[in-house]
Formats: structure tokens, C-alpha cells, sequence
């Protein structure tokens, strides 16, 4: 049994041409989880999966690259065909029911509370980061990370000890080392370029090098390397990456599939 990741997008805080903002389809046969829900990211999403059928939706942080599409994914399955009484569990960080329901304010309609524009189609609820989550066969445990909001890294345990790490957003390593560990893909950000002369106390993103750190103490035999602009080429990220990991280093791109 494989624990199967898929990237549905890979760009920083805005589209890259033809490539989302941050999520990512984990599945292990059985059970089919989605890793944040960014912008652009349904249109690769509804490639590889019937939309209705995911067991959860896990978000990281209530940025909007993470969470915008839910908002066209809540109208898809109250308004696609057929799909009238779904609703999918959507695990959000602490304080973030209170966010979403700012968001959904936004769309409600006239005299609408808040809360019940999600209502119908989503069941959201806050996650405890300690006690993490156990969706179907998969097991979801949650580091804090270093960021601009309370955010999120997800270690992945699925079926025959397979392993994924998703750093989500973090300006440093040394949060998520106790939990990467182990781990045999490791998805990490690399928003930051080298040149970047901030101190990593102060980032809220990593650098290549960061992300190849992160790989190399995790023990991961792939690291796949995203949250990244489209101005930067991906050879300058790999070779600075592979000065630190020597792993299988992969760019992240829509469709991109990888067997932890
Ligand atoms: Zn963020
Ligand atoms: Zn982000």
C-alpha cells in the first residue's frame, strides 16, 4: 500500500502562469485527504479525484494562497449536479472558524449570518495542534511553525509506516525538526532566495538551503520544493537545494506525483 501525494499547485502567494498557490492531495488507496486549498488549485484537483468523495480538507493557516478555493469548491458542491446534501469535514488551525466565518461574511447573503454561507457545504472545525488528527487510515500530527499567523507543518503517517511532512509556511527549520524525522517525502517551502540577508529569526519564509536542511535531517529520500515565483528558474533552486540534500530533489508542478 502506497501513501500517494499529488501537487495541485506550487507558486508563493500568487499564481504562477498555469500553476496554483499551495495544496496537495495525499491518498493511500482509501482514504483521500487534501493539504490546504489554495487558489487555482480545484481546476487540478477535479483531474485526479471526484471532488464530493475527499474525507477531509486539513488547512495549515488561514492565509489566502492556502484557503481561497474553498470559496468556488463550497458553490461546486451546493450547486453541482447531484450534489446537493454533501458536506466535507474542513479541519482548520486554532482561531480559525472565526477567519473563515470573516471570509464567508463577505459572500453571505442579505441578512445571512456569517457562519451559514460554509454551512452546507463544509463541517469546519479547529483542530488541537497537540492532539492532532486521525482521518480514516491516515494519522495527522501538527508542528508550529515560524510565520506571519499561527501556521501549521503536517506530518502524513499512512498505511506500513509511509510517511509525508508538509512544512507549510516557516521561516525556519528548528520547529519542525522533532516531527520530520522519519519522514520519506518531504514538501517544503523555499519562498525566500539565498540572497535574502534577513536573520532566520525574523523570516517567515526558508530559503532553498533551508529546504534542503530540512530533507537532509528528516532522512527523506524526496524532497519536492515549492511555494516558489515563477521568476525565479528552477535550476537555480535545485542546485543551491542539492548543496544540502542529496536525496531526489523535484520542483513542485501541477500533476506532479510522488509515493512516499
Ligand atoms: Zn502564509
Ligand atoms: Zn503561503
Amino acid at each position: 500500500m502506497t501513501l500517494t501525494l499529488t501537487v495541485l499547485g506550487g507558486s508563493a502567494a500568487w499564481p504562477n502562469p498555469g500553476q496554483g498557490c499551495s495544496a496537495y492531495l495525499v491518498e493511500d488507496g482509501t482514504t483521500k485527504v487534501l493539504l490546504d486549498c489554495g487558489p487555482n488549485t480545484l481546476l487540478e484537483l477535479r483531474k485526479h479525484v471526484d471532488y464530493t468523495k475527499l474525507d477531509a480538507i486539513v488547512i495549515s493557516h488561514c492565509h489566502s494562497d492556502h484557503i481561497l478555493d474553498l470559496v468556488p469548491y463550497r458553490y461546486g458542491l451546493i450547486y453541482g449536479p447531484g450534489n446537493s446534501s454533501l458536506r466535507i469535514p474542513v479541519w482548520l488551525p486554532p482561531g480559525g472558524r472565526e477567519r473563515m466565518e470573516m471570509l464567508g461574511g463577505a459572500f453571505a447573503g442579505q441578512g445571512e449570518p456569517h457562519a451559514s454561507f460554509w454551512e452546507p457545504a463544509f463541517e469546519m472545525e479547529e483542530y488541537d495542534p497537540a492532539a492532532g488528527l486521525t482521518i480514516g487510515r491516515l494519522r495527522i500530527s501538527f508542528a508550529a511553525t515560524q510565520h506571519y499567523v499561527e501556521c501549521f507543518a503536517m506530518r502524513v503517517d499512512g498505511p506500513e509506516n509511509r510517511t509525508l511532512f508538509y512544512s507549510s509556511d516557516t521561516g525556519s527549520v528548528q520547529p519542525l525538526i522533532g516531527l520530520v524525522q522519519g519522514a520519506e517525502v518531504v514538501i517544503a517551502e523555499a519562498t525566500l532566495d539565498q540572497s535574502d540577508d534577513k536573520p532566520e529569526a525574523e523570516r517567515g519564509h526558508m530559503t532553498p538551503e533551508d529546504a534542503g536542511r530540512l530533507a537532509d535531517a528528516a532522512g527523506a529520500h524526496t524532497l519536492i520544493v515549492t511555494h516558489l515565483w515563477s521568476e525565479r528558474p528552477d535550476n537555480v533552486v535545485e542546485k543551491t537545494v542539492s548543496e544540502h540534500f542529496r536525496g531526489r530533489i523535484l520542483i513542485a508542478k501541477p500533476g506532479l506525483r510522488v509515493d512516499a
